[in-house]
């Protein structure tokens, strides 16, 4: 017998033939060394598990153009465009908030030409990067003046940093958070410098136990959202006016890690719980941070508003260089902010607020769409279901917006195999599994992107 296995050739043999020795010229040698390796690793595999019982013809064309094939997909790029038909709006994993078109513009901009960064026009001399947005922030939030750095993380830390290195930060235990990955509170206040005094117990601080924790060591006191997790019942923190009027006495520094951070007030929506910057600062905390990602709606940032000696610090501080923010992002972040003035309607223009603001009709109507587009492909078994959608970013973790989503069973295909292959599409499609099938949450799917859906179903039920 011949066995297929022994006959495998070397890479340099397929290398030396004709139609394949052309590849490394139109592409390069590794890249077509590389895919030759992993051609013939699946072809052993093949041989060895029955798959196959034969080998190719490695002189056909259609030998090395499979090989190209293999090389133009390993070039294909990692960061990929997908769809997030999850249903959480702000969803970390899948690059947080999509930004307005406004914004877009904004970076090709920057990033295409030359800008005056740093340079104050009106006099040629050396300017501020943090000049173009500050105004801004401070007219959004009613602070005194506001500084932008990389992300909130880099605001708190180098916060703590000018403020309360080798002195103590005050905090209440029931504030001590983690906010995924390696984001945690303790431990930002240790790489600060600085130590925790921990006061109060998880679901209850009262005024007092601040009060008797700040001594002639203590240099701030620290409250920050909880938000991507909600201590219910018998609970109790103190007013932050109270909090503000104590730290103001003590001569300490009160300052806020609000994560989120939204502008405008979110009930009209449903959504109550979420504290608005502009209150915060008029309750007299003296510095708050913020995401540029999250509920604001723009890039990644981490903005800073509050006391102008604190911001003035800030601004010279030696981490600031490490921490500040890119061109691009900045470009990006005064478009946005400026959305949220007349006579724009920031719940229209910028999508993070505008898929939390929909009208449940708009959601299911962009469903019925989705269910009908999908039978019109030939998907039979799909169905319009109520759904709860999530805002996400570590905001409201416990209100489900209203929301409407399609489901989709695929004969002989389980649901983790169904999501499986929908990561695979050309667009990939993020859903959930919920009883037993594959569902489609329209709140967080643009009018666009439906068709893209629907298209990605077919090609896995008719490949
Ligand atoms: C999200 C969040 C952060 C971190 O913000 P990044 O912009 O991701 O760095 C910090 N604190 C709180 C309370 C958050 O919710």
């Amino acid at each position: 017998m011949n066995n297929p296995l022994r006959s495998l050739p070397q890479i340099q043999t397929l290398l030396d033939k004709p139609a394949i020795a052309k590849l490394p010229a139109q592409y390069s040698r590794p890249e077509t060394v590389d895919a030759l390796r992993k051609v013939l690793a699946n072809l052993r595999r093949d041989l060895l598990e029955g798959a196959t019982t034969s080998l190719p013809d490695f002189d056909a064309p259609e030998f090395s153009a499979h090989i190209g094939a293999q090389i133009e997909a390993a070039r294909a790029p990692s960061l990929r465009r997908v769809i997030n038909a999850t249903g959480i709006i702000i969803h970390t994993n899948l690059g947080r908030a999509r930004m307005a078109p406004e914004a877009i513009a904004a970076m090709q901009i920057a990033g295409s030409a030359p800008t005056n960064l740093e340079l104050a026009l009106d006099t040629g001399k050396r300017g501020s990067r943090h000049d173009h947005v500050e105004a801004l922030i401070c007219e959004l939030t009613g602070a005194e003046a506001a500084v932008v750095v990389n992300n909130c993380a880099a605001a708190v830390l180098l916060s703590l940093m000018a403020t309360a290195t080798g002195r103590s930060v005050v905090a209440s235990r029931g504030e001590l958070i983690e906010i995924g990955g390696s984001f945690r509170l303790p431990d930002v206040i240790a790489q600060s410098g600085a130590t925790l005094s921990e006061v109060g117990a998880t679901n209850k601080t009262r005024l007092s136990d601040y009060e008797n924790a700040i001594d002639a060591d203590t240099a701030v006191l620290l409250k920050s959202h909880t938000s991507n997790f909600k201590i219910v019942g018998f609970t109790a923190s103190p007013d932050r006016r109270d909090l503000a009027r104590l730290a103001r006495q003590k001569e300490v520094i009160l300052m806020e890690d609000l994560g989120s951070g939204v502008l405008i007030d979110l009930a009209p929506y449903g959504l109550e719980d979420e504290p608005v910057v502009s209150d915060i600062v008029k309750s007299g905390v003296d510095l708050v941070m913020f995401s540029g990602d999250k509920l604001l709606g723009g890039p990644q940032a981490g903005i800073i508003a509050g006391r102008r000696d604190i911001i003035a610090s800030l601004k010279s501080h030696p981490l600031m260089r490490a921490v500040r923010i890119d061109k691009l992002s900045l470009a990006a972040l005064e478009a946005t902010l400026r959305l949220y003035r007349a006579p724009y309607d920031p719940t229209v223009r910028i999508p993070v607020l505008r898929m939390l603001s929909d009208s449940v009709e708009t959601v299911r109507n962009r469903a019925d769409r989705l269910a009908q587009t999908l039978v019109t492909v030939g998907i039979k078994d799909t169905a319009v279901v109520a759904s709860g959608a999530q805002v996400g970013g570590g905001a409201l973790p416990e209100q489900d917006l209203e929301s409407f989503a399609v489901s989709v069973t695929l004969a002989g295909m389980s649901p983790d195999a169904l999501t499986a292959a929908l990561r695979r599409a050309e667009t990939p499609v993020m859903g959930r599994i919920e009883r037993g099938k594959v569902v489609f949450d329209l709140r967080t799917v643009s009018d666009d992107e439906v068709p893209l859906i629907a298209r990605a179903v077919a090609q896995i039920a008719a490949p």
